[in-house]
């Protein structure tokens, strides 16, 4: 018998249960491809993740390593995960600002060993497709998901994705506001969505997502949440178009 509270039900009990299992499917599906590893499977996992195309052998076998890992363990959490692990999350909780609380869907505390998924004011207001990806997204942040992010701070495992945007070196968690001040390239390459612009301009190759784009080297996108939800939610296959001739 469980004895935890269960704080969603009906249409929102349905709602939860629902994009757990989509999320069980995609992440078979995906888990399926990095296995049959063929040459579309490369494709998709080097678009994926804005692997060079002149990345050796070894290193997109690396990253292979480092994503079939997030998929194996996402599973095992998806098959463990009840509505009874989702619970209404606050602002003072989250640490986050008025603005970014009133558009958070959902946010976990890394470590936390319950793998709770601390509910924000926008989830239910998502569409099916963006509830499934929210899963893939905060499941991949808990301790355990995966190797340790180079980027990691002393004193914490580090082991789960991160968020945020960089400039194209890595370097820094940015505001739209400093990568202007910082970084005008990036900048204007976020603002103009044009992937040949930013083909041209970056030198570590980039990988679009959604609607998105952004200027992230590999080292980082193995490690973030938002580039491993939206390979999970099946966008790869948008990306492969960025490395034509099969590379
Ligand atoms: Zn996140």
């Amino acid at each position: 018998m469980d004895v935890r509270q269960q704080y969603y039900k009906g249409a929102q009990a349905d709602q939860i249960a629902a994009a757990l299992d989509s999320q069980r499917l995609q992440l078979n599906e995906r888990l399926s491809e990095i296995d049959r590893y063929s040459d579309s499977d490369v494709l998709n996992l080097r678009g994926s993740f804005g692997i060079a195309p002149d990345a050796t052998t070894e290193q997109v076998g690396a990253a292979r390593d480092i994503i079939r890992a997030r998929l194996v363990s996402e599973l095992q959490i998806n098959a463990k995960t009840t509505v009874y692990d989702f619970v209404p999350g606050s602002q003072n909780d989250s640490k986050l600002s008025d603005e970014t609380w009133a558009s958070t869907a959902a946010y976990v505390h890394p470590g936390d060993t319950s793998h709770t998924i601390y509910v924000g004011p926008q989830f239910f207001n998502l569409d099916s497709v963006d509830q499934t990806m929210v899963m893939s997204h905060e499941m991949s942040h808990f301790e355990g998901t995966g190797p340790r992010n180079p980027r990691a701070g002393a004193g914490i495992a580090g082991t789960g994705t991160i968020d945020g945007e960089f400039d194209d070196r890595g370097r820094t968690l940015m505001t739209e506001h400093d990568t202007a001040r910082r970084d005008p390239i990036t900048h204007e390459l976020l603002r103009t969505k044009d992937l040949s612009v930013i083909m041209e301009h970056v030198e570590e190759p980039v990988r679009y997502y959604g609607d998105q784009y952004s200027a992230m080297p590999p080292k980082l996108s193995l490690y973030h949440a938002d580039t491993f939800a939206y390979y999970v939610g099946g966008y790869q296959n948008h990306y492969a178009e960025a490395f034509p001739n099969g590379h």
